[in-house]
Parts: C-alpha cells; structure tokens; sequence
C-alpha cells in the first residue's frame, strides 16, 4: 500500500519536472527573443507567423469587377455576412456598387467561395484581422450605425485614400468625413469590395446608354426580319423554273 502510494508520488513528480522542464526551455527562448519557428507561443503581434499553409484560410476577398451579384454567396452562408447591392452598367451588366464582408461574423467555412460561379470570391492567406496592421486597407471597423452608410465610387475612392493617411495630416473636415464612415472601435470588421454607386447622373448616363443599344439592337433586328420576308416574298413571286409557259 505504501509502496504504491510513494510509486505514484514519484510518478507524479516526474512528470511535474519534465512539464516544467519544457516550459522553461521555451520560457528562456523566449525572454532572450530566440523564440522564431522554435518557440510554441508566439508574442502575436509582435512574432507573427512568417509562413501559412498553403490551404490557410484567411480573409475573404471579391473581385467586384467580375462579380456579378447573384447572391449565391449570401445565399451559401450560415452566418449572414453578406451586405450586397448591383447597378446595371450602360452594357447591361450587372455591377457591386456595394460587396460588404462582416469578418467579425465570419466562421471561415469556406461555402461562399465554392459557391461562387465566377471565381470572384476567394479566400486569401491573408490572417491579420486588425485594420491598422493591413497594408491594402480594405478591412474597415465599423459601427451598428454606420453599416448601411451610402457611398458611390468617388465615396470609396476619397474613403481609401484618407484612411491610408495618419489621423493627424487630415484636415477637421476630412477627418469629420471619415468619422462618420468608420469607427476603429466599431465591433464590425467589414471588408468593402463594392465599387461604390452610381451617382444620379452616371446612373442616367448608363441607363441612357443601355437604352439607346437596346433601340439598336431592336431596330437591326427589325430591318434583318423586314429583309427576310420581303427575300420571302420574292421568291414566292419569282416564276419557278421549269414551270408551265
Ligand atoms: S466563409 Fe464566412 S462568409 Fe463565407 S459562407 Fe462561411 S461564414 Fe459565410
Ligand atoms: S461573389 Fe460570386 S457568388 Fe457572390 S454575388 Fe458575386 S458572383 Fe455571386
């Protein structure tokens, strides 16, 4: 009894002391910042992971150029994290003027990119959700309030622009701009891949383009069925060859 008793403090203890043993290596490795791919805990984000697997999946990120607003994405997703509008252009395709990603609800699945018909949407290796660590800007914090802001293409043009800037070269107005657009304490992580909506005047521009192809194509369809019947009628009224006289 006493024997298995002191065989199971020893037992004990030996564990205890090779844990510990483990830990103080990575420990040491990493106050003397020697940590790099040895050491188990990263001092994320100061030591980020130089290397992701290749089928790391990351942020999401559209195309909007090739997306064509079909909402399979939003229609895949279990987690409702697609905002999506689409305009049509004077060649009567359909465009993002609005593709916003609410990353903060993202599980990372991966069901709205092989839903996707045209490739558009994909996942990149790309980890890092804070915003102010991200070089491309397209990751925005935003508030409630703020998650169904209007913004047209110059909109998201200026909104780009400015947030690459340090607060403090903003003048008062463009800061105010911005405040209204973003919060970088807002609890959403949008990622806005919209191309922004048509202003009135581009939207009459494109509807007048759209419009004036459509006469075009209706009227050369017109004059291709008018030359058809009338080849028709000739030819109906052409004496058959080999016929009676
Ligand atoms: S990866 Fe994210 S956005 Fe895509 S379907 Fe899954 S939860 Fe939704
Ligand atoms: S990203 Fe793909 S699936 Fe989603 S709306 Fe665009 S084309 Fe459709």
């Amino acid at each position: 009894m006493i024997l298995s008793w002191l065989n199971d403090v020893t037992e004990g203890l030996q564990s205890f002391f090779t844990g510990m043993r483990t830990t103080g290596k990575f420990l040491v490795e990493n106050l003397r910042d020697e940590g790099g791919a040895k050491a188990v805990t990263r001092q994320y984000p100061l030591h980020a992971a130089e290397v992701v697997g290749e089928r790391q999946r990351g942020h999401l990120h559209n195309k909007a150029d090739i997306c064509i607003v079909c909402h399979a994405c939003d229609t895949a997703c279990p987690v409702d994290c697609f905002k999506m509008d689409g305009e049509r252009d004077g060649n009567n395709k359909m465009r993002a003027s609005r593709f916003d990603i609410d990353l903060s609800k993202c599980i990372y699945c991966g069901l709205c990119v092989r839903a996707c018909p045209t490739d558009s949407l994909s996942m990149t290796a790309d980890f890092q959700m804070d915003p102010r660590l991200d070089g491309e800007r397209y990751l925005f914090r935003r508030n409630s309030s703020q998650l169904d802001v209007h913004l047209d293409a110059a909109d998201v043009g200026r909104l780009q622009q400015l947030s690459r800037l340090p607060r403090e070269q903003l003048s008062p107005a463009d800061r105010e701009w911005l405040d209204a657009r973003i919060d970088v304490r807002g609890q959403h992580l949008i990622g806005m891949y919209g191309l922004g909506y048509f202003t009135p005047e581009e939207k009459a521009q494109a509807d007048a383009e759209r419009e004036a192809k459509k006469k075009a194509k209706d009227a050369a369809a017109a004059a291709a069925k008018a030359k058809a019947a009338a080849e028709a009628k000739t030819k109906a009224e052409a004496p058959s060859a080999g016929g009676p006289g």
